[in-house]
């Protein structure tokens, strides 16, 4: 196993020993690094693709195929082994065959949605406050008052407000 070990850095690292410890943070997150140093018999059959022994089942002869696509790798058993269980019988998770852990990709997305719902939020008060506005002019017309130049424009203006942030509002509940 070290010397299969091995022969893996010595792909990742063409030769030199020392490269990946010398990279930073984000060389250490990539799915091939994490998966090929726990995979026997490997070898690099093309840019970007390997064979090796697939970990799920006997394997006499490598049949594991594995090829790096954008951010993930893909892994395929000639056999039939499933991907989560070749990448469970590594103790990786299917998580792990992307070059950052999902958990990296969930931070800016939760961001983005708690900036949203904060924007929804904002919206919905101003949809509340426009709504007043509206309620009073309602009041005064059932009190028989009519409504003034002024009272007009407001409500007016209430609508002008009130479309955008439903629109936020909408947006912000996706
Ligand atoms: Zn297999």
């Amino acid at each position: 196993m070290t010397h299969d070990k091995e022969k893996a850095r010595g792909v990742q690292a063409s030769g030199l020993p020392n490269k990946r410890f010398s990279k930073d943070a984000h060389h250490n997150c990539s799915a091939v690094d994490r998966l090929l140093p726990r995979l026997g018999k490997l070898k690099e059959t093309g840019a970007g693709t390997w064979m090796a022994s697939c970990p799920a089942h006997d394997d006499r002869r490598p049949s594991l195929s594995i090829k790096q696509v954008d951010d993930r790798v893909l892994v395929h058993c000639f056999a039939g082994c499933d991907a989560s269980d070749i990448v469970a019988a590594v103790g990786l998770s299917l998580s792990d065959l992307f070059d950052e852990p999902l958990a990296h990709h969930r931070t800016p997305l939760s961001e983005a949605r708690r900036m949203r719902y904060s924007q929804a939020a904002e919206a919905l008060r101003a949809l509340r406050d426009e709504v007043f506005v509206v309620v009073l002019a309602a009041d005064r017309l059932a009190a028989g008052h009519g409504l003034s130049g002024n009272d007009l424009t407001r409500l007016h203006q209430a609508h002008g407000r009130i479309m955008p942030a439903a629109d936020i509002a909408a947006g912000g509940a996706q």
